[in-house]
């Protein structure tokens, strides 16, 4: 069984790019190039002196002894959450760039639905002096007002996108509309390891750092590369995938993804893709998504806008089908409750998609001397304001 990409762009049998013509071009574009580009010495040596001196990294592979002790494991938190602008985002956006650079492209267009990824774009914009314009739904533009502001502050033109129901998938089709119309000078930067083929191999590969430092952080402190368990949450999945990349060839260690829940997997309030979706194609890529029996993409939902996405990259949809990964799925309640947890016991406060991935610990039957590497995508500021709503805190 491979875990790789395949020449057309399959992971099983999800994946391919399924666009139209008109894309044709601009994508076919990257994917001649993309893999002789990442491969380029000078490019490397860019790309890692930024993500040293810029981004923070590496980031470090935490001992939660505390949380350990509560679980009765030996729980390491990969601190992604300490990245620059605050999550995993940015190793993607930064190596986008770079790339789109050597392209020759001096435009940047991306789409947003919480925002986070339209802020690590238009930042390493920012850095690189390059024109950003950021898609967002209307009804997002209300919900996420922080985020819009901070693009504003870096340069970036948020644009609404005013169709449908106004949230990322109409973002989507703006940004993907606009790059139709401009090929020649225009990229677009995909935030997640979704999109038809190369992004999300080329996303994956620009995560696979996230892997490529807990091997030799583990090896330093345990003494051995492969821990038993790593755990990570799944929006699209590029932290997880970031998280897998180095262990997908190696069995024993065991990939645990966690999917939101929401109200309940039952409840039609939901984000669970791989539990709850068929195959279907959204966005370029034949995958597992949340649909209705005449194939309409259904509102997905969960109380975190980052895992609030009703399909999944095909890499985690062929994960789920061959059996590789073991997919969990937890509750807005759940993930809550993770969050003061964390915070109390580590002094760690953690985004709430991030928390969905902590909800799920004490499920995987991990043993005292077995080691959990948990991928803590992303640090909880943003999320302040559900925080001061959910929890009472007075006297607390
Ligand atoms: C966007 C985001 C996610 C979900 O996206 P993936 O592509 O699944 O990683 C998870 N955590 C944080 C902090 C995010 O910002």
């Amino acid at each position: 069984m491979s875990y790789n990409v395949n020449e057309k762009g399959f992971y099983g049998k999800f994946g391919g790019a399924y666009i139209p013509e008109m894309l044709f071009p601009n994508v076919e574009e990257l994917r001649q190039n993309y893999l002789q580009i990442m491969q380029e010495p000078e490019f490397q040596e860019e790309l890692q002196g930024l993500l040293r001196d810029y981004v923070g990294r590496p980031t470090p592979l935490y001992f939660a002894k505390r949380l350990s002790e509560k679980y009765n494991t030996k729980i390491y938190l990969k601190r992604e959450d300490l990245n620059h602008t605050g999550a995993h985002k940015i190793n993607n956006t930064v190596g986008q760039v770079l790339l789109a650079k050597r392209l020759g492209k001096t435009r940047i267009i991306a789409e947003t639905g919480a925002g986070q990824h339209g802020v690590a774009t238009a930042t390493v914009c920012a850095l690189m002096g390059l024109e950003c314009i950021v898609y967002m739904g209307a009804i997002d533009i209300e919900r996420q007002a922080p985020n819009v502001a901070r693009m504003k502050m870096l340069g970036a033109k948020v644009v609404a996108a005013t169709s449908g129901s106004k949230t990322l998938k109409d973002a989507t089709n703006e940004a993907i509309r606009d790059w139709i119309s401009n090929p020649l000078d225009t990229y677009y930067i995909i935030g997640s390891v979704v999109g038809p083929h190369p992004y999300p191999d080329m996303v994956a590969r620009f995560q696979a750092i996230i892997s490529e430092e807990i091997k030799w952080q583990l090896q330093e402190k345990e003494g051995r590369q492969n821990p038993d368990y790593v755990v990570a949450c799944v929006g699209g999945g590029s932290n997880a995938a970031g998280a897998f990349y180095h262990y997908l060839d190696v069995p024993e260690v065991k990939l645990v993804a966690v999917e939101a829940a929401g109200l309940g997997i039952d409840s039609g309030e939901s984000a669970a893709t791989s539990v709850l979706g068929k195959i279907g194609v959204i966005h370029g890529s034949r995958t597992l998504l949340m649909q209705t029996e005449d194939g309409q993409v259904t509102e997905p939902y969960s109380i975190s806008a980052g895992l609030d996405y009703p399909g999944v990259g095909p890499l985690h949809a062929h994960l789920y089908d061959s059996k590789r990964a073991i997919f969990e799925s937890v509750t807005d309640d759940e993930a809550l409750q993770a969050v003061l947890e964390l915070t109390r016991l580590e002094g760690i406060i953690p985004a709430l998609e991030s928390a969905h991935a902590l909800a799920a610990i004490h499920r995987i039957g991990a043993k005292p001397d077995d080691i959990v590497v948990l991928n803590l995508s992303g640090r909880g500021d943003k999320d302040l304001t559900t925080y001061l709503n959910r929890f009472d805190l007075n006297g607390k």
